[in-house]
C-alpha cells in the first residue's frame, strides 16, 4: 500500500514537471511541487504564470537601463538599441543576465 502511494506521488510530480517545463519553469521545482502535495501540486504548477522563455543560441537576455524592457542581444554585441524606448545600451563583458539564460538550460 505504502509502495502504491509513492507511485502516485512520483506521477504527480511527473505531470507537474511536464506542466512547469512547458511553462518555461523549473523542472525540479515544478516536480517537487507535484511530489509533496499530490493534485494540489499540480494545480498550483498549471495556475502559476509562464516564465521567461530562454535567448536563441548564440544570443543572451538583456534588459534595457531606462525601460527595463527585457530583449535578446548577440553574444557578442558590444551595444543594443532597445525596441520600446530607442535607448542605446552599452554592455559590459560578462554582463548578461546568467540567471535567466541557467535557468532554462535544466536547472531549477
Ligand atoms: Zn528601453
Amino acid at each position: 500500500m505504502l509502495e502504491l502511494g509513492f507511485i502516485v506521488l512520483l506521477v504527480c510530480g511527473g505531470i507537474s514537471y511536464t506542466i512547469g517545463t512547458s511553462k518555461h519553469r523549473g523542472g525540479l521545482g515544478s516536480f517537487c511541487w507535484g511530489f509533496f502535495l499530490g493534485v494540489i501540486g499540480i494545480i498550483v504548477v498549471a495556475l502559476l504564470a509562464p516564465g521567461i522563455p530562454p535567448a536563441p543560441s548564440g544570443m543572451g537576455s538583456m534588459a534595457c537601463v531606462r525601460c527595463n524592457a527585457r530583449q535578446n542581444v548577440p553574444l557578442e554585441a558590444s551595444s543594443f538599441e532597445c525596441w520600446q524606448c530607442h535607448t542605446t545600451n552599452g554592455i559590459k563583458p560578462g554582463l548578461f543576465d546568467r540567471r535567466i539564460n541557467r535557468e532554462h538550460d535544466g536547472g531549477s
